[in-house]
């Protein structure tokens, strides 16, 4: 601990503790401890720790071939395109290596689409929410509608981008300058929020009519954490553009960017060096076909069953600590009375063994693997109501 102070630039606040192996949803640490993990890094391992099948995919491409150029074709990134063209029913991707770079890619694509419907006078904001979060690069802080993303150390930010209260109050900022509309459907740092079903559907509804593009940003929610392969399909909607990355390829880096339109960019207008290798789209291969498989024999829905009824008793049990539960599928929130409860729950939860997440200011997170196991969510739980029956 004290070398990493030394030799990494201090940008995280840690917890006190050293993972050395994982399994599931149940990681140890360097004395052989056991944690319960309602986590999966942040929404990343789906399949949990140390899968098996995820483990020999790696070795054996490793073994073949890890990496070219994008120069030259690759049959594994061209197979996990068609299997998410399959699964979401029609779009293209381009691969690259995180949530940030998917949406950065979401914007450019925007931006392009609004040049080519008029060059002379072209359209380029994107209208986005509080309480957001797109990532860390300095266009997608700037599309992070949050304030506190835009502290005047790291100015100055691109511009382009215009704030919406709430979903509703998207139509009133559009204008002949909107060229796209970029949101969460269920907010990941936002508080966990779900946004309304008929609002969204009704706001798709609209963008179509006006020709504004819809992108949706599924980096936390989509790749099964809904209950479906993609958020958008939980609500019913059919975005221009879908991003994903976290789980794509259960912890291995990768982002994709899905579009409905492919004519928009030709060769040149964006790349990436390491974006969707042989290794990395043969990991995401293997991810989706497992978390398709858990799906279809009803695992996802019986485990959002269970955490669903599991959150309910503790909201009903501690009416002095929460207010209530918000999220959708896995990815679920319990809000809390105030800030204070919130960082007290998190602590307590720790010297239980329990991992659980912020979210906002007075969320209590929870991203746990869709592959947990019964066991797993039972001892998790236990452990969440001794560090609450402390508070
Ligand atoms: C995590 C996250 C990002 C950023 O992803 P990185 O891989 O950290 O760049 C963007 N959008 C949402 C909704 C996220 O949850």
């Amino acid at each position: 601990m004290k070398e990493d102070k030394k030799y990494l630039l201090q940008t995280y606040a840690k917890n006190e503790v050293k993972f050395k192996r994982g399994i599931n949803a149940t990681l140890f640490d360097e004395n052989n401890v056991d944690y319960i993990d309602f986590t999966s890094g942040i929404g990343v391992v789906s399949l949990g720790h140390a899968n098996k099948s995820i483990a020999k995919e790696i070795s054996q491409q490793a073994k073949k071939l890890i990496h070219t150029s994008n120069l030259f074709y690759n049959d594994l990134q061209v197979k996990l395109a068609k299997k998410i063209y399959k699964l979401s029913g029609g779009y293209s991707c381009f691969f690259s290596n995180s949530g940030a770079e998917a949406n950065e890619c979401a914007i450019k694509l925007a931006r392009k689409y609004g040049y080519l419907k008029n060059k002379e006078n072209k359209a380029y904001d994107i209208i986005t929410l509080e309480s957001s979060f797109h990532g860390r690069t300095l266009a997608t802080l700037k599309a992070t509608a949050q304030e506190s993303f835009h502290k005047n150390d790291f100015s100055p930010y691109i511009g382009g981008f215009v704030y919406a209260k709430d979903i509703d109050d998207i139509e009133n900022k559009i204008n002949e300058k909107t060229v796209a509309v970029m949101i969460e459907l269920i907010q990941g740092e936002g508080g966990v929020m779900a946004q309304d079903k008929k609002k969204v559907q009704k706001l798709a509804k609209l963008l179509k009519k006006l020709g504004i593009l819809l992108i949706v940003d599924e980096v936390q929610s989509g790749v099964f954490r809904s209950g479906n392969f993609l958020a958008s399909q939980s609500y019913g909607i059919k975005p221009d553009i879908i991003t994903l990355a976290k789980a794509i390829a259960n912890g291995f880096p990768m982002g994709a960017t899905l579009s409905l339109h492919k004519d928009v960019f030709v060769p040149g207008d964006h790349g990436s060096t390491f974006g969707g290798t042989f290794l990395a789209s043969r990991v995401a291969l293997c991810t989706l076909k497992n978390l398709e498989n858990l799906k279809k024999i009803g695992k996802i829905d019986e485990n959002i069953k269970l955490f669903d009824k599991k959150l309910n008793k503790i909201l009903n049990k501690y009416p002095n600590l929460f207010v209530s539960i918000s999220g959708m599928g896995l990815m679920r929130g319990l809000k809390c009375k105030n800030d204070e409860i919130l960082a007290n729950i998190i602590k307590k939860s720790f010297d239980k063994k329990l991992l659980v997440l912020k979210s906002g200011r007075q969320t209590l997170r929870f991203l746990p693997p869709l592959s947990i196991n019964e066991n797993e969510v039972k001892q998790g739980f236990k452990r969440l109501q001794m560090a609450l029956d402390e508070l």
